[in-house]
């Protein structure tokens, strides 16, 4: 029998993924990979821990035009179909009680270590170093081709558009592609100020003037504008909307137990118990000094102002900027330092069975490269293994 040949083009959690089913249903696979070394992105995901999937993960996780089809590919590939392929490659899985999934190992590199040495095993050929700049050449040695590029988020570990090049060759359309789960960037200099002071607060982010959604968490203020868990949860909105050049708002609470009610109460309460405690140290008593300090210049307030000074009418005015604190976003961190992108491949124009191009036979795209990205939690693993799972089903038919 004829052994088909395949060319996938990237070595990361997607291809590496297909690679391996394909490679143990026979199939002769060559990998292609830029970087000098594989996975570059699996072994610095989750903090070093790569958070590797969600047992949760559906449509409403991701973004994208066509969430449809995202529904269709991850039931191809459900987490307990995901587990078996972890243990046969001798990777634990540790479920935490909100659906994220890690390896027990705790370490990202056990997850790009076994998925490398899986493929190698398995006799797949791994051409490292190797970037490809002219697909339609790989279609004169290989049956088949497989973009698994990625997006070009985090440039430094080989995020780039290569993939979207390719199916522009195609004629595929492109959704415009934009970072997401991204720290932001503020219009404010008082962001300066509170460099390097994290709270635990709310998010509301505003489109155009209205709220377009809210989320709690970490908030870190640095020098460039706000990071942090809370930020990252509301970037690819906020990406989105400043991509179409829409007016984007984020308002903070940072300490959103109180009211303002209750927060002007307390402020009242300890000024008139200690007559003599400046304004600057009451607020200490509550939220961070460097954030004591934007604040005050935020309301032109003198830090030493006493008691006798503050009225009720101040110290709501207080509360209610400490609760409602307005920021004009100016733009996203970027690409560079972007978790993932959105847009991508317009999926309109792939097979949803297959992953195969409705543009070009024997062309298949897994992974970041096509319009979907997820929420943070491990949804954009579980789209790379499901796509890549996917691709290879269809090749191993063949
Ligand atoms: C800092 C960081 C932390 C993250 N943490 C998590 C997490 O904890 N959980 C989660 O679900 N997601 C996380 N992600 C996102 C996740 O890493 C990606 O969604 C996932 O890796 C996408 O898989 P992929 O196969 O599509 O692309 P990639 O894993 O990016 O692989 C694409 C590969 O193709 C190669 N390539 C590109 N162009 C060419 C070319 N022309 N020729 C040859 N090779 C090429 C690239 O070098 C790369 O190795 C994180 C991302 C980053 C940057």
């Amino acid at each position: 029998m004829n052994t088909k040949k395949i060319a996938i083009i990237g070595a990361g959690a997607s291809g590496l993924l297909c690679a391996i089913y394909c490679a143990r249903h026979k199939i002769k696979v060559d990998i292609y990979e830029q970087n000098t070394k594989c996975a570059k992105k699996i072994l610095v995901s989750g903090n070093g821990r790569c958070n590797i999937t969600n047992i949760e993960a559906s449509k409403v996780n991701y973004f994208s035009q066509n969430p449809d089809f995202i529904e269709n590919i991850l039931d191809n590939f459900p987490y307990k179909k995901f587990e078996q392929f972890a243990l046969s490659i001798g990777l634990i899985l540790d479920v935490k009680l909100d659906g994220k999934v890690y390896p027990l190992s705790n370490e990202a590199k056990s997850v790009a270590s076994l998925l490398i040495n899986t493929a190698k095993i398995l006799g797949v050929n791994f051409y490292i170093e190797n970037k490809i700049t002219d697909i339609k050449k790989l279609f004169q040695a290989y049956d088949k081709v497989v973009v698994a590029t990625g997006s070009s988020a985090a440039s430094h570990l080989g995020g780039n558009d290569d993939g979207l090049e390719f199916a522009r060759v195609f004629r595929h359309n492109i959704i415009p592609s934009y970072p997401s789960l991204v720290q932001l960037k503020l219009h404010s200099s008082l962001h300066q100020i509170m460099s390097g002071t994290k709270v635990d607060g709310v998010v509301t982010l505003l489109i155009n003037n209205k709220i377009s959604s809210k989320t709690s968490g970490d908030i870190l203020f640095t020098s460039y504008g706000v990071s942090g868990f809370a930020i990252l949860d509301i970037s690819q909105e906020a990406s989105e909307a400043l991509m179409n050049y829409q007016v984007v708002d984020i308002s903070l609470s940072l300490l959103p137990k109180y009211s303002v009610q209750k927060l002007s109460s307390h402020i009242m309460k300890i000024l008139e118990s200690n007559s003599n405690i400046s304004l600057l140290n009451v607020l200490h008593g509550l939220i961070p000094l460097k954030i004591v300090k934007a604040l005050l210049v935020k309301l032109e307030l003198n830090q030493e102002m006493k008691s006798a000074e503050i009225n009720i009418k101040l110290s709501k005015k207080i509360a209610n900027q400490i609760l409602n604190w307005k920021f004009e976003v100016k733009d996203t961190h970027g690409f560079r330092h972007a978790e993932v992108a959105g847009g991508g491949v317009d999926l309109s124009e792939i097979n949803p069975k297959t992953m195969e191009s409705l543009k070009k036979k024997n062309l298949y795209f897994c992974g970041e490269v096509l319009d979907v990205v997820g929420q943070r939690g491990g949804y954009n693993f579980a789209w790379a293994w499901a796509s890549g799972y996917t691709c290879s089903k269809d090749i191993i038919k063949y």
